[in-house]
């Protein structure tokens, strides 16, 4: 892990600060704007071992394609909210891992999407997605082609959320969107919790937003909040007792996780919303 020079000397968001304060150990917080982000960035080649199979293979996920009736429990959901603002057209998603929302999108939409990982790729090509293995930044996007860009829980993981906004401002479609769910760390539960606030592990999650940090990097690249709300999400019964038992080393949570499995259920889910994620959609002004 490198701290990323560049870092230390100015802030995405604000452009002039220098100086940061700690927060919880492994964040710093920009003194000017407030924005939240790991106080270590890791490098490319790291980031490529962090996102390699096990990261959705008892890394940050489970079994990520045992979760996929929970993950798209939440897309199925989202959808009717997009197509109220963009009924037809053309759909990117940046951060479509396994393709489970492009798989749905595509009843709707002409979708593509692009991805860091390659098992994540070769899994939502063999589902005839039109997917790129890569990094957003690094690949050709056609001018005033998309109508509408999804980032599902993408934005907390990336270096430079910043040239991310900035180049879909400057591709999308005249008028286009940019729907995005993200953890807010000025809500009620990372108040409370602090540190401990599930979202905060890097070096998966890099930048921590909020309603304040987000707008403004929306804003800056000339997009106009028309939608936010705080969304719940289905999760998976499975993922949750193996995350309290592996994770927290707790041997009660260990013997109801191995319970569970005993009974051979399948993956079944449920729904909780702690309000500390925010479903942002804003248009794109000329
Ligand atoms: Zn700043």
């Amino acid at each position: 892990m490198t701290i990323n020079p560049k870092m230390e000397h100015f802030c995405i968001l604000c452009g002039q600060s220098t100086e940061h304060e700690p927060l919880y150990q492994k964040l710093n917080k920009c003194k000017t704007c407030s924005l939240v982000s790991a106080n270590k960035i890791p490098d490319r080649q790291e980031l490529e071992t962090v996102y390699g199979t096990n990261y959705f293979f008892e890394g940050e996920y489970l079994n990520y394609l045992e979760e996929k009736d929970s993950l798209q429990k939440n897309f199925k959901k989202w959808i009717p909210l997009l197509k109220k603002f963009v009924p037809h057209g053309k759909l990117f998603e940046i951060g479509s891992a396994y393709g489970f929302f492009l798989e749905l999108a595509r009843d709707y939409w002409e979708v593509q999407g692009v991805d860091i990982s390659h098992p994540a790729c070769d899994y939502a090509k063999s589902l005839g997605l039109h997917v790129q293995c890569g990094d957003f930044l690094d690949i050709p996007v056609e001018a005033d082609k998309f109508d509408l860009f999804c980032l599902w829980d993408t934005i907390e993981h990336l270096k430079r959320p910043d040239l991310y906004v900035k180049k879909i401002g400057e591709t999308i479609a005249p008028g286009g969107m940019i729907c995005l769910t993200t953890g807010d760390i000025d809500a009620f539960v990372p108040r409370i919790q602090k540190g401990k606030w599930r979202m905060i592990h890097p070096p998966t999650h890099l930048f921590y937003f909020s309603k304040k940090t987000l707008f403004a990097l929306l804003r800056k690249n000339d997009f106009k909040i028309v939608y936010v709300s705080r969304v719940g999400f289905y999760r998976s019964l499975k993922r949750t007792l193996f995350n309290l038992s592996f994770l927290k080393k707790n041997g009660k949570w260990k013997a109801l996780y191995d319970y569970y499995n005993r009974l051979k259920l399948g993956d079944l889910s449920f729904y909780l919303n702690l309000y500390d994620i925010l479903l942002v959609i804003a248009r794109k002004e000329s």
